[in-house]
């Protein structure tokens, strides 16, 4: 099933992506959803846009670069692969909480 995308607008709410070329607010992360069995919508990964396993941590990648805008979610898999390559420093919070 194709993932949800959500966005956060200019006042913090959280809104479907209908058209993305319609975000307002340029700062916009966008959220991939992915529905689960149980009828929940839970975030997905978002590990180079590509996979969409189940969220297993929040990530904070800006806190370690400021270049790097927005904050993420990854799978079980991409989160230690990440954490391994970066020398277990990306900043995160292992409770993903929706
Ligand atoms: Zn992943």
């Amino acid at each position: 099933m194709k993932p949800i995308l959500k966005y956060y607008d200019k006042k913090g709410n959280l809104k479907i992506v209908k058209d993305k070329n319609k975000i307002t607010n340029p700062a916009a992360s966008i959220i991939k959803f992915k529905v689960l069995k149980n009828g929940k919508k839970w975030p997905c990964c978002d590990f180079y846009g590509k996979c969409t396993n189940k969220a297993y941590a929040e990530v904070y990648p800006f806190l370690m670069n400021k270049g790097k805008k927005g904050w993420s979610y990854l799978c079980r898999k991409h989160y230690y692969k990440e954490q391994k390559r970066l020398g277990w420093k990306l900043p995160s919070c292992l409770s993903v909480e929706w």
